[in-house]
């Protein structure tokens, strides 16, 4: 029987992993750093899950954004700087640098690009593993597509933030919502689950064609959830579902995973694959789109 050889434990490794025991061996580092994750949408949860992934050893980030920080991205998140955000710098180059600061060792490469442009969908295409922090159903549809017709595990995080609008300002909190999913091809997916189904998406697109781009702009746009430690939550879950991914420390991974911000609560729920579901059975390992 013949075996890889195992990659050398350096002293610098043990000394910097000693209190580490997710990563106190040569293997596991070595998995970490040959780990290939694309982040899509670096707003609140998507900055920081991004440098969580970077702090955990990530040899390597694809950031997808196409859009400039304004004011807002203050409030939504900690991992940008003052700085960043008053001269409105590019979400890429803001993170980039963030990155660079937590662990040189991390490569970040940077996609200025929206999906499903190709450029998006290209990065996508070869990750270990796809992150999807977007705020609309749409960019979920796209990623679930990707993911299941490359084979690419996906895991998905969102917040909302509900108010009540019969009352005026200030309007009292009714539902801070949010989810963490792990889709595994395979597995059952967001269209299983009911999250996605052809009515959100067209109430979430407002009764805009998809099919353009210059409509995702205005879909992107209608709401955020500008808090930042609701954010760190589910970003924080996430990081750790990546880690199990990566590592396995855990014997079981909840697929789909509730977040009250009112109850403080993350509950797991239990999603089964649904046999008429149209992603499960008509994209998954597909590969490449093919018109004849
Ligand atoms: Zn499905």
């Amino acid at each position: 029987m013949r075996t890889l050889p195992l990659p050398p434990n350096e002293q610098s490794d043990i000394r910097t992993h000693a209190q580490q025991p997710l990563a106190d061996t040569a293997v596991s580092r070595k998995l970490l750093r040959r780990a290939r994750i694309a982040v899509v949408g670096l707003s609140g949860g998507g900055t920081q899950l991004a440098t969580q992934l970077a702090a955990a050893g990530i040899g390597e980030l694809v950031g997808i954004d196409y859009q400039q920080l304004d004011r807002e991205n203050r409030l939504s998140t900690d991992a940008l700087s003052w700085v960043d955000l008053a001269l409105c710098r590019a979400k890429l180059s803001a993170i980039r640098r963030r990155i660079w600061w937590i662990n040189p060792r991390c490569r970040f490469t940077g996609i200025a690009a929206r999906l499903p442009e190709q450029p998006a969908i290209d990065a996508l295409k070869n990750a270990d593993l796809i992150m999807g922090c977007v705020n609309n159903l749409a960019a979920r549809a796209d990623m679930l597509e990707i993911a299941g017709r490359y084979c690419i595990p996906y895991v998905d995080i969102g917040l909302t933030i509900r108010t009540a609008d019969s009352v005026p300002d200030p309007a009292p909190i009714v539902a801070i919502a949010g989810h963490v999913f792990i889709y595994l091809p395979g597995g059952p997916c967001f269209w299983c689950s009911g999250y996605l189904t052809t009515k959100r998406l067209e109430a979430d697109a407002s009764g805009l064609d998809r099919s353009y781009l210059w409509n995702r702009q205005q879909i992107e746009s209608k709401r955020e959830a500008l808090v930042s430690a609701f954010n760190g939550v589910l970003a924080s879950q996430a990081a750790c579902d990546v880690l199990q991914l990566i590592l396995g420390y855990s014997s079981s991974m909840a697929t789909y995973k509730m977040y009250d911000g009112l109850l403080a609560t993350l509950t797991p729920w239990e999603v089964s694959r649904q046999n008429g579901c149209p992603h499960c059975n008509g994209t998954v390992s597909m590969g490449d789109p093919v018109w004849s």
